[in-house]
């Protein structure tokens, strides 16, 4: 099973695709996750990558591109994978397709976490982390609406985008999401 997971900074992509991830025994790739790894090295892609995420800018296409096929090409992905924070721009989406059309494979549901804006900022700021302050906050979620929400008609219109209300206990949401791919 391959899925990606869309959705605006807060509305619990994370947690989500990580309890997803276990049930279906596939690896849970986060693409902030392993860009914030990368920041802590002395690298030339963390460093770059952590430039652009203390901003809550989109670090960009090629950099990505590269961290997410390496990923991918690994064993482990073979059964499958779940992706969350990956892809955000109409780039990456078209990418992503070509990685798995190589691989003989297709992705199978791109779930979409929707929540509301005050929802996002209770989230946020209970979370603590370096990119949650407030004027990051905005930038990133100025790039969600820019960049990555248009995502959603791409997937819409491939017929597997599967909208999800992320309001609830995270059990409501995870059955709500179990629900919607048909598991
Ligand atoms: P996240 O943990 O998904 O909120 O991601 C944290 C930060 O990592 C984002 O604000 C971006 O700066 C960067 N990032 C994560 N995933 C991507 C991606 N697919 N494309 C570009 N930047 C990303």
């Amino acid at each position: 099973m391959r899925i990606v997971f869309i959705g605006p900074p807060g509305a619990g992509k994370g947690t989500q695709a990580s309890r997803l991830a276990a049930r279906l025994g596939v690896p849970h790739l986060s693409t902030g996750e392993i860009l914030r790894d990368a920041a802590q090295t002395d690298s030339p892609v963390g460093k770059l990558a952590a430039e652009y995420m203390s901003k809550g800018y989109l670090v960009p296409d090629p950099i990505i591109l590269k961290v997410v096929g390496e990923r991918l090409e690994r064993p482990d992905c073979a059964v499958g994978c779940l992706l969350d924070g990956f892809p955000r721009t109409m780039r990456q989406a078209e990418v992503l397709d070509e990685f798995f059309r190589e691989m003989g494979t297709a992705l199978d549901h791109a779930v979409e976490i929707r929540t509301d804006e005050e929802e996002i900022i209770r989230r946020l700021s209970a979370r603590g982390r370096s990119d949650d302050r407030p004027d990051v906050v905005r930038s990133r979620l100025q790039s969600y609406w820019r960049k990555t929400w248009p995502l959603l008609d791409y997937y819409r219109n491939k017929d597997i985008l599967r909208q999800i209300d992320g309001l609830g206990s995270e059990d409501e949401v995870s059955q709500r999401i179990l629900a919607a791919i048909g598991n």
